[in-house]
């Protein structure tokens, strides 16, 4: 059976969830790994184990960062003392921009793994 949310279609093959680390698939039918070979946005959920596509992503409160926008130095926090954070800005899949906290390392390791395609200007100073 297929493992996108309310499918009943009978699986055809083993989707990879992951490039990276250890290897996890999940059973699709056809028409769903057409879409996902096509590009549409998909999210897995490890609570029930379901692939969330179309609308179900947003009613699950997530939203998926289709690309990378830039970073910036959040001056605040690195006038504080504190770690210096940095803002990276993505793009959701529904257009809007997505602005996440994080700290060099964090950064270097989303940049670094094999599950974010991203054009990365950054050297480390
Ligand atoms: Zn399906």
């Amino acid at each position: 059976m297929c493992t996108v949310l309310r499918c009943q279609q009978a699986a055809v093959t083993n989707y990879p969830l992951t490039t990276k680390g250890p290897l996890l698939s999940a059973p699709v039918c056809k028409e769903h790994k057409d879409a996902m070979d096509a590009g549409e946005p998909w999210r897995a959920r490890a609570e029930d184990q379901a692939i969330l596509m179309g609308k179900d992503i947003k009613l699950a409160g997530s939203q998926l960062a289709v690309s990378w926008d830039g970073f910036s130095r959040d001056l605040e926090t690195s006038t504080s003392g504190g770690p210096h954070m940095l803002r990276a800005r993505f793009t959701g899949d529904d257009g809007e921009p997505i602005t996440v906290m994080m700290n060099l390392d964090t950064l270097r390791a989303l940049v670094e793994s094999a599950e974010v395609q991203l054009e990365f200007p950054f050297s480390p100073s």
